[in-house]
């Protein structure tokens, strides 16, 4: 697969806001925030998206949702409550190539989603 600007932001080649770091994953605040807390979870692996997960992949998984459940406590959303999404694919509205999971928090977020 090609290189993303997730990619960079892993090998520390362009700036991000990096809230978590482990040896598998990276936590970042999103450029673009669309809640008044906006941070991206990725894996260091370089997975396009949620369509091309393997069986494999399953320990990652589990670990980046651990990831997720930390974080969000780490920024205080845990008591208030928080949106995880994963857009995925033209249709979901996915615009880098490289899984991410968003959490969304710090306010009360509508239901569906647009
Ligand atoms: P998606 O549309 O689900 O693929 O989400 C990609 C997200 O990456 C968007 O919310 C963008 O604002 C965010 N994004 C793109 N470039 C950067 C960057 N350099 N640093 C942080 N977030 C970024």
């Amino acid at each position: 697969m090609g290189d993303t600007i997730f990619g960079k932001i892993i090998r520390k080649e362009i700036p991000a806001k990096i809230v978590y770091e482990d040896d598998s994953c990276l936590a970042f605040h999103d450029v673009s925030p669309q809640a008044p807390v906006h941070v991206l979870v990725i894996p260091k692996k370089p997975i396009i998206s949620l369509e091309q997960l393997e069986d494999e992949d399953a320990p990652l998984l589990g670990h980046l949702w651990l990831t997720i459940q930390k974080v969000a406590r780490q920024l205080e959303l845990a008591e208030s409550g928080y949106r995880v999404v994963v857009n995925c694919g033209k249709d979901g509205g996915q615009s880098v190539d490289h899984l991410h999971f968003h959490i969304l928090g710090g306010r009360a977020l509508k239901w569906p989603p647009g």
